[in-house]
């Protein structure tokens, strides 16, 4: 059997499993009901007789509400149920002060203020637990209870008589689902807000999934320490409270962060402004809490107003940005921060009008909501910016070819130019056309060198630098490099000279045309930035191996230097040092970036060391085979040297040479044919290779 077959049968097979699996709960669960798990004992205290601080005596049920504040202390009394057993608990949501006795015996005294071990109170309702024994069987109890403040103060709360198995029920029936689902998203917040920071360290880029999920991460951290089963879980009962209230003055901060973010520096004043309210609102009630001075319970309602003139501050320059049309650049975002907002004023109506558990539901899910469109947003941004980015690349691409044909194409004119120039040069008797023609020249070399610059430069961009590795001799290189540059060190009256100090082998195997281009071009960088002194190329270099060398080469000199500063980044394309002393001096800042790619292509390493002021030694190492080992001489580049002649005349004549001139340039060929009629040769023009061959063959 085929793998692709036994991988489909695999698939069918986990999902028949599977619906078996759920088909089982659901039939198995509704039949089997003949023995389920046992539940707690579990009874509420009830029929309650409240003496309040007016002396008034009134009977209420299991729970009563008033409406009005009760600052001055009152009684409540009822009795214990008749199963009361050992291991049992009372338990209950105590006032600010309480005391509790059972048969006229004192069981508990809570005083929230004191009893809390952080400054400025506990700052949160809590549950408490007091153990009962079977003695306390249908025991009368009565509370004193003291400061319930707020407008529908809790006069009785519910009380119940259970094991600590029936607290766990009793707690999670009420906010078990709101918990675990703020417990879900804030592990689901903070594993969004790691993958956040590693998109950002790999893109470099701002995340702003990761405000999105920070803020996500404070809310439902808020929704997890407001619960009251989280002290039950973690052992303490103060903690919570004032972490509730620190994160709820975070919230907003996150919040606008995230807003501002998604919104590129838009709306920034607006943005700061609210930031600053809502910091101002964070210090300023910590302060007041930590100082004694003011209570976070007390400053509830204020707290609360802050924060939601923050977010109605928030709310409008989001609809700003509707209006403008901007939200069209993170839809997404904008979408998740509708519907939170929509889930949050479902939250306020259930939590003001009705009496439900888990009453955080909707909340959660507008956080969640928000959570999955500012991922989304994230994906579809990093989406965009790849394509942008391809975009950019193929634009450059097609630059950089642009850029390689047309300095190709110049080419061929300067060629032409040139050649006719040498031409004048050489027929031209008048002193003022040939000095004319000699300006010409030069220029058209500077081009020319110019021209071959950007050419190098573009085909290392479009990554088309190719080496060429073969053998060649070192003493040529060099003969070529100093009568190239001789000449230019002269005008200049600097000195030039080259050291060979150790033993280096004539005989190399690398790209002999590359290694002259980069030694050119730091000579020619060396001349050009010395004003006086001169020039030195320094070969040496060590065997590896038998046959493998690395071969080292300085062009020190004596002139202007570079700047510490200015040294990194040198050999990147259009770098320029000392731009303000060297404005006068041509330049592309291509020079040193060809030299490093050739370096790099040639498996070497360049740098420089300089003092600025005193001079500069660039270098070039790399490694080439030896064919030849015989040690270069010092003055064999001397050798070959044709001193330039005075004039332009020509010597000889060859009238019995037959010559062939191939080119597909009508210049060129133009150009060859007025150089061998000089001679006096037999020329004949050919423009194409098919012709040439043909030609040949006659
Ligand atoms: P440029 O065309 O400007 O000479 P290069 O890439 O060859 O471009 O050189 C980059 C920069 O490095 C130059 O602009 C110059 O500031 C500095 N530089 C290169 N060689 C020397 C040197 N021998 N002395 C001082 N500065 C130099």
């Amino acid at each position: 059997m085929s793998r692709k077959r036994i991988i489909a049968i695999e698939k069918l097979f986990l999902v028949f499993f599977f619906l078996f699996a759920v088909g089982c709960l659901f039939f198995f669960s509704l039949k089997d009901k003949n023995k389920p798990i046992q539940k707690p004992d579990f009874s509420y205290v009830e029929n309650w007789t409240v003496t309040d601080d007016r002396g008034e005596v009134f009977e209420t049920g299991r729970n009563y509400k008033g409406n009005r504040q009760i600052e001055k202390e009152y009684v409540i009394e009822s009795f214990l149920p008749e199963n009361v057993g050992d291991n049992m608990v009372l338990f209950f949501r105590p006032c600010w002060y309480n005391r509790v006795y059972i048969n006229g015996e004192l069981r508990s005294e809570t005083n929230l203020d004191k009893d809390s071990i952080i400054p400025g109170g506990p700052a949160k309702s809590i549950y408490i637990t007091i153990p009962l024994t079977r003695e306390d069987k249908g025991a009368t109890i009565q509370m004193v209870r003291k400061n319930a403040t707020s407008s529908h103060p809790e006069i009785v709360p519910e009380t119940v008589v259970t094991t600590m198995d029936g607290v766990y029920t009793y707690l999670f029936k009420i906010e078990g689902f709101s918990f675990y689902f703020a417990t879900l998203l804030f592990l689901i917040s903070l594993m969004v807000m790691v993958v956040g920071l590693y998109i950002h360290y790999l893109y470099r880029t701002t995340i702003d999934m990761f405000y999105g999920a920070f803020s996500v991460m404070l809310v439902s951290g808020w929704a997890i320490t407001n619960s009251s089963i989280y002290p039950f879980i973690f052992g303490h009962y103060h903690v919570d409270g004032l972490v509730n209230y620190l994160l709820c003055l975070l919230m907003p901060l996150a919040f606008l962060i995230y807003v501002d973010s998604i919104q590129k520096g838009r709306n920034r004043k607006k943005m700061a402004f609210l930031m600053i309210a809502a910091t101002i609102n964070a210090v300023f009630w910590t302060l007041l809490h930590f100082c004694g001075i003011f209570n976070f319970v007390d400053a509830l309602l204020y707290i609360d107003i802050t924060l939601a003139l923050v977010l109605i501050g928030a709310s409008f320059v989001i609809f700003t940005e509707l209006k403008n049309h901007h939200t069209r650049e993170y839809r997404y975002t904008a979408i998740g921060i509708g519907l939170f907002l929509f889930f949050c004023i479902v939250e306020i109506i259930v939590i003001t009008f009705f009496t439900v558990k888990n009453d955080s539901i909707p909340m959660m899910i507008g956080l969640t909501l928000l959570l999955v469109f500012a991922v989304m947003q994230q994906v579809d941004d990093i989406r965009k910016e790849g394509v942008e980015k391809q975009k950019a690349i193929d634009m450059s691409e097609a630059k950089s070819n642009f850029l390689a044909s047309m300095s190709h194409e110049i080419r061929t004119p300067i060629n032409s130019i040139l050649g006719m120039n040498e031409m004048i040069l050489r027929e031209s008797k008048d002193e003022v056309i040939t000095d004319y023609a000699r300006t010409v020249e030069s220029s058209g070399k500077m081009l020319l060198t110019l021209i071959n610059d950007v050419l190098d430069f573009s085909r290392i961009e479009a990554g088309k630098m190719e080496m060429n590795l073969e053998e060649f001799y070192m003493s040529e290189v060099l003969s070529d490099v100093y009568s190239v540059v001789f000449e230019r060190a002269m005008e200049k009256n600097l000195s030039f000279d080259i050291r060979i100090p150790n033993e280096v082998p004539n005989g190399m195997i690398s790209d002999g045309y590359r290694i002259r281009q980069v030694l050119i071009n730091y000579i020619n960088n060396a001349i050009k930035y010395t004003d006086r002194g001169g020039v030195t190329l320094v070969l040496s270099g060590t065997y590896m191996e038998d046959k493998k060398f690395l071969l080292s080469m300085y062009v020190r000199d004596t002139g202007r230097g570079i700047r510490e500063s200015e040294k990194e980044g040198l050999f990147d394309a259009f770098s320029r040092a000392d731009l303000a002393a060297n404005r006068s001096i041509e330049g592309t800042g291509l020079g040193l970036a060809i030299v490093k790619s050739i370096a790099d292509a040639l498996g070497g390493e360049v740098g420089v060391d300089s003092r600025y002021g005193a001079g500069s030694e660039f270098y070039i190492r790399i490694p080439v085979e030896v064919f030849d080992k015989t040690p270069l001489e010092n003055n064999s580049y001397k050798k070959k040297i044709i001193k330039k002649e005075e004039g332009f005349g020509c010597d000889y004549i060859a009238p019995n040479a037959t010559i062939l001139v191939v080119d597909d340039n009508v210049s060129n060929l133009k150009i060859a044919d007025l150089f061998l009629k000089r001679i006096e040769a037999q020329v004949d023009l050919c423009d194409s290779g098919a012709r040439a061959i043909a030609k040949c063959k006659e």
